[in-house]
């Protein structure tokens, strides 16, 4: 399948304290989704910064950061048709309050900070966020 059918995420560092590491990945080969690579790892004050750097002149970037480097995260990439949009779909919307019921972050996120994962907005930045965790050997 070619890199227009993947997706990158991360389970964020609330959802990994609490525990929702298997419920959120169940959700996620539930929803149809083939994992192509995928760790356990925690993110340097540097390396969230340039991941969230689109976000570095937003008033919460530093709340961001900080949170992101928390504790660890679950980065994976994960294959599906449609898999940008559909993946946005899966995971609700960025402020669980509104996002629909069902959602991975209806159901296991905390607020609009601490919301549990993440998911690529286009297949380019599904590349380059892919390419930022995983070599291609470590892509399946
Ligand atoms: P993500 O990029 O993590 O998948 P998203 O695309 O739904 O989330 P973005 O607008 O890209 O949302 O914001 C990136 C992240 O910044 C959010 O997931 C959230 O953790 C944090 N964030 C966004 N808006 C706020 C806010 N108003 N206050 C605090 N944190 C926020
Ligand atoms: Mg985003």
């Amino acid at each position: 399948m070619s890199a227009t059918n993947r997706t990158f995420t991360m389970i964020k560092p609330d959802a990994v304290a609490n525990g929702h590491i298997g419920a959120i990945l169940n959700h996620i080969n539930k929803a149809g989704f083939r994992i192509v690579a995928m760790k356990l790892t925690r993110l340097s004050v540097a390396e969230a910064s340039e991941f969230y750097g689109v976000h570095s002149e937003r008033s919460f970037f530093g709340e961001l950061v900080e949170y992101m480097t928390s504790g660890p995260i679950v980065a994976a990439i994960l294959e599906k048709d449609n898999a940008v949009a559909d993946f946005r779909t899966v995971i609700g919307a960025t402020d669980p309050a509104k996002a629909d019921e069902g959602t991975i972050r209806r159901l296991y996120a905390q607020s609009i900070a601490a919301n549990a994962v993440h998911g690529s907005d286009s297949d380019e930045n599904a590349a380059i966020e892919g390419a930022f965790f995983f070599s291609g050997r470590e892509q399946f």
